[in-house]
């Protein structure tokens, strides 16, 4: 019952959440093999370092720098073969490719596994995680991605061999226009250890300047909720939540943010949760360690002025 790794590349860098799909390949498979869709070759190399990874199985084509996620879908239909499972991290990546696979090959995908039962049992969020589903899959082939937050990420102690596969490009009714990337020093968002979270209660974009601010003394992330995303003080890439990014750093200062449950979905296993919030109702301040009950722009001021 061997296990396929659907990597994810951020650059020539393995993603955290294809760390954490080779854990959970680990406990389903004493076999477990790596994908990789690129254009180039020498990613093979921080792939098969990986460890836990038998097999890097290359795909290597041009076309695969921006290749149509229907492309990517049959190229990878087409490996699976005798495989038992295929394993993606949750990320918009996954999110994008894995239910065109499992349409593919005919099978229902199980999204956002967070512990494995069995080997064909799953408990997985439901209702923006109040409750925690044991689900069952009769499946022949299972196609499933997981909460990278669930699952120790694979360290790089391995040496795995590298297997070129030669497949041919189908052809696709959409095609690549541009890609349009927020470009941030600040720690990637989801593997943070320290995240600044900015809500509504900011009031505006000019004043989000000073949670970015805040995050950069600390060496932190910026995180939002909906609101402030939808009220256009920062971009989309930055929502937590049950429709944005899932989190779980060391440590979530949430400043002007209530805590619907959508927003506590993305951010509830956080280990040490700050909330800086002048209402002492706030359901953000009932979740959290530690709450600062005051103006939030007295506490940014205070905090941005602090010289450490
Ligand atoms: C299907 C669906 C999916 C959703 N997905 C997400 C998601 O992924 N992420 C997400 O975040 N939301 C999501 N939402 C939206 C969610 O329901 C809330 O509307 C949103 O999280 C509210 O954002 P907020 O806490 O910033 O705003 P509000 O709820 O308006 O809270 C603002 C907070 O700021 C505090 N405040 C205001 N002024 C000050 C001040 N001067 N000093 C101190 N405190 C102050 C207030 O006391 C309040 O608690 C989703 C909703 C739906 C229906």
């Amino acid at each position: 019952m061997s296990a396929l790794i659907l990597i994810e590349l951020n650059g020539s860098e393995v993603s955290a959440n294809s760390r954490a799909a080779i854990t959970a390949a680990s406990q389903l498979s004493d076999s477990v093999d790596a994908l990789v869709l690129t254009n180039d070759a020498s990613n093979s190399s921080s792939v098969a370092a990986l460890s836990g990874i038998n097999t890097v199985k290359m795909i290597v084509d041009d076309s695969l720098e921006n290749s149509s996620v229907e492309v990517a879908s049959k190229l990878i239909a087409d490996v699976m073969g005798d495989y038992k499972y295929l394993i993606s991290g949750s990320s918009t990546f996954s999110k994008n490719i894995l239910p065109r696979v499992g349409a593919l090959l005919d099978v229902q995908p199980i999204s956002d596994v967070c512990e494995i039962k069995s080997n064909n049992t799953f408990v997985r969020p439901l209702y923006a995680g109040n409750v925690m589903a044991t689900v069952e899959t009769s499946d022949e082939t299972i196609v499933m991605t997981v909460r990278s937050t669930a699952f120790e990420h694979s360290g790089d102690d391995g040496s795995a061999s590298v297997e070129s596969l030669s497949a041919s490009m189908s052809e696709s009714n959409s095609s690549f226009v541009s890609l349009q990337e927020s470009e941030s020093e600040r720690p990637e968002l989801t593997t943070a250890d320290r995240i600044v979270s900015g809500g509504r209660g900011l009031g505006s974009k000019e004043n989000f300047a000073l949670i970015e601010q805040l995050a950069d003394k600390l060496d932190a992330a910026v995180g939002a909720s909906r609101a402030a995303v939808d009220a256009g003080f920062i971009s989309n890439d930055y929502q937590v939540g049950q429709t944005g990014k899932v989190v779980a750093p060391k440590l979530y200062l949430a400043v002007g943010i209530s805590g619907a449950i959508q927003h506590l979905a993305g951010m509830k296993d956080s280990q040490v949760i700050v909330v800086i919030n002048n209402d002492p109702d706030a359901p953000m301040s009932r979740m959290a360690d530690l709450v600062w009950q005051v103006d939030l722009f007295d506490a940014l001021n205070e905090l941005n002025a602090y010289q450490v």
